[in-house]
């Protein structure tokens, strides 16, 4: 009861009271954070994936921070299906009568099924990968516009620093199709501030979630063996250590949140503790100086 009322004390002074946000790929990692501290601001959040004990888990962690189960909606839902995006839209307009925040977070780097990688992946591989990186939130962005327009809403986009210029010989169409994702961005967003809608991206570098269990077949353990491996090594992540999902979720929330990013539009924000500064060339010489 006491938490109950301290929550709903918070929230009442919270950035995103009385807003509404469909976070999508919230069953995990980041888009759980997001939905968190979203709801911890005062918005009322859906929370969606496809997998069904993973969002009881998102389901749980608002539950514990407190937040009221009239403050957030579960909706399973494949967000790369028109039936899917449509019951989530649906579905949320009816349980809060209006939307605010799009935030198209649900992304994957798609596993080739022969496990071949590189442009040696299949055209399925690709047609997957750009199903579910690019063409989703075209489809979320076309669905949800003339609900964002009425509430002269924002939307942020979760791309990732393999859409910078740099060739990446393992994975060949993930990084095609955050690339995409980028500059759908920008186009988006011209044509959409003409109708008061916000659209900007955030590009996270190396997040510890559940991303690289997906990716490369990684158990827990290991997953946690390549975060504290690759976040020791400073010619990987300058900052020292592999980003939370916190770090990317307090991102979302500053190019969602008007007051804070009003003239911000159509804009990329990097959020990797460095490594998009480091060149490969500069850490072998740091390296080869160090070791001379
Ligand atoms: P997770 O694997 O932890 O979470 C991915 C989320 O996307 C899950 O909630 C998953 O839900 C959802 N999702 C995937 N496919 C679908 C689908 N077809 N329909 C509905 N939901 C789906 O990874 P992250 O939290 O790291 O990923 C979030 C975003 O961040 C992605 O866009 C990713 O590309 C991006 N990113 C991540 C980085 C990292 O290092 N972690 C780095 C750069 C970018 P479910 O499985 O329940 O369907």
């Amino acid at each position: 009861m006491l938490k109950t009322f301290l929550c709903s004390t918070a929230n009442m002074s919270g950035r995103f009271q009385g807003k509404v946000a469909i976070i999508t790929g919230s069953s995990n990692g980041i888009g759980r954070a997001t939905a968190l501290l979203f709801a911890k601001e005062g918005a009322k959040v859906t929370v969606t994936g496809r997998n069904t004990e993973r969002l009881e888990a998102s389901k749980q962690v608002l539950l514990d921070a407190g937040i009221p189960e009239s403050h957030f909606l579960i909706v399973p839902a494949d967000i790369t299906l028109p039936s899917g995006q449509d019951d989530l839209i649906a579905k949320t307009l009816e349980k809060f009568g209006k939307l605010n925040i799009l935030v198209n977070n649900a992304g994957a780097s798609i596993k080739d099924p022969e496990n071949k990688t590189g442009i040696n992946q299949s055209l399925g591989t690709y047609e997957e990968t750009m199903k579910i990186n690019v063409e989703s939130v075209i489809q979320m962005t076309q669905k949800t516009r003339p609900h964002l327009a009425a509430t002269k809403g924002d939307i942020v986009n979760v791309s990732s620093i393999v859409a910078v210029k740099a060739g990446w010989s393992l994975l060949a169409y993930y990084p095609m199709a955050k690339a995409a994702l980028d500059q759908y961005t920008r186009s988006a967003a011209i044509d959409l501030i003409a109708e008061g809608i916000r659209v900007n991206t955030v590009n996270p570098g190396i997040v510890q979630t559940g991303f690289h269990e997906s990716e490369f077949g990684f158990t827990k353990e290991e997953a946690k063996a390549f975060y504290d491996e690759i976040g020791s090594n400073r010619s990987s992540i300058p900052v020292g250590f592999a980003g939370r999902p916190e770090h990317i979720a307090k991102t979302i929330a500053f190019l969602a949140d008007r007051d804070s990013s009003e003239y911000i539009i159509g804009q990329n924000i990097v959020a990797d503790g460095g490594t998009t500064l480091v060149l490969g060339i500069h850490a072998n010489v740091a390296n080869t100086l160090k070791n001379s």
